[in-house]
């Protein structure tokens, strides 16, 4: 591997040179089944032909002019959004962490246009990502990606997942909002009861909190439903949105009510390539897909077999996959062995997935995979963890 790049990923030795649907492909024409979706981005598979289609033909006409001018596929693209979301407003970036950004900055400033800017201290929870950015290691506050950077950013005080409690304990004058991942992502795909996210929105009414929900990895039709927090029948006051959002070309997504996006005015917040015409054309070819009729259905049904094989996993293999979490195609196996030994042994032979904390084992598919991709998983899973088994005896 190149000695030019920095040495800031442990990297797999391989290197793909096309994708097919659900499968990419090396030179030497090795297949892998993707179960790790470029970490939850590429939801239609790759190459899928309507998303390549909205490429290149935006391709052929420009790439960017910045936000000095009207982008109308932008426009289209957020008034979707609003549309089939709690949201009236978007605002568009580039990646995850950027979102992020956004939010925390639109947390401060509407306390700070009601002048309320004492108000400016965020609540998160342990175990939760919300990117790279000094800010938002400094907002999850997990050791693992703080050391080494401080001073950290203050305004983030951190409380245990899924604890309605210990939350309300801590909140003081000075707390502005509450800023969680509905299904914790690389914190080990950790999903609440779904009263827990009711919880927080009856918190959040009573003291006057913005709940700020990052569905960043958990948005976008992973659990079965476009958006995750529509599964508790509540609705956050800001979103973030990345991933899948783009299909794999590099997008964020900031959502909010009006009452809470009237507080960014021209010149409050900006980005150069944000909403450029490339990805705002490949964010309303997945929106097409997504939003077909049947679409949303399939995934729940595709995922309620993979879920319910995967539990036959974990009965069958107690010493190697201890537990199965998640929701919909967003989901992990929680392991008895060391979960990175077991990626590279499902990576030997052909399957794709993801590490996360908590020892899991993250299987994001594709949301376009059929059975017959499941079986080839739950083939391949099963045959790993025989292995496991022989090499204990
Ligand atoms: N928030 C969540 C829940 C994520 O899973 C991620 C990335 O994994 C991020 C934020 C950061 O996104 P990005 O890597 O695009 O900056």
């Amino acid at each position: 591997m190149s000695d030019a790049l920095m040495n800031t990923y442990a990297r797999a030795d391989i290197a793909f040179e096309r994708g097919e649907g659900p499968y990419l492909i090396t030179r030497e024409g090795d297949r892998y089944l993707d179960f790790a979706s470029g970490i939850a981005v590429t939801s239609l598979g790759h190459a899928h032909p309507h998303l390549v289609k909205a490429l290149q033909d935006q391709a052929a006409r420009f790439w960017h002019c910045s936000n000095l001018f009207r982008i109308p596929e932008g426009e289209r693209l957020a008034e979707r959004l609003a549309a089939n979301s709690f949201a009236d407003r978007v605002f568009f970036c580039n990646s995850g962490v950027e979102a992020f950004e956004a939010a925390a900055k639109l947390v401060r400033k509407y306390f700070d246009d009601r002048g309320e800017a004492d108000r400016w201290q965020v609540i998160t929870c342990n175990g939760a990502f919300h990117g790279r950015s000094l800010t938002a290691i400094s907002a999850a506050g997990n050791e693992k990606y703080m050391a080494g950077f401080a001073p950290h950013v203050p305004g983030f005080t951190q409380v245990a997942f899924e604890d309605p409690d210990e939350l309300r304990a801590a909140i003081t004058d000075e707390t502005a909002a509450i800023l969680v991942e509905p299904i914790q992502g690389e914190g080990g795909i950790r999903a609440p009861e779904l009263d827990y996210l009711r919880a927080l929105r009856q918190i959040c009414d009573e003291s006057g909190l913005l709940l700020v929900f990052d569905e960043i990895q958990c948005g976008m039709g992973r659990t079965g439903t476009l958006f995750a927090y529509e599964q508790a029948g509540i609705a956050p006051d800001i979103m973030m949105l990345a991933k899948g959002l783009g299909g794999g070309f590099p997008i964020g997504a900031l959502l909010a009510t009006e009452g809470v996006a009237r507080s960014f005015g021209p010149g409050n917040h900006g980005t150069t390539f944000g909403g450029n015409p490339l990805a705002m054309a490949c964010g309303n070819a997945v929106m097409d897909v997504m939003l077909e009729d049947g679409f949303l259905a399939q995934v729940q049904a595709v995922s309620r077999n993979l879920r319910g094989q995967l539990e036959d996993l974990v009965q069958r293999h107690p010493n190697v996959y201890a537990e199965v979490r998640g929701m919909g195609l967003l989901l992990g196996l929680r392991c008895a062995v060391p979960n990175t030994d077991v990626i590279a042994a499902l990576r030997q032979k052909g399957l794709l997935t993801v590490g996360a904390g908590d020892n899991v084992v993250r299987l994001l598919p594709p949301l376009i995979i059929t059975e017959a991709e499941v079986e080839r998983a739950i083939g391949i899973l099963n045959s790993v963890a025989e292995d496991f088994r022989q090499a204990a005896e």
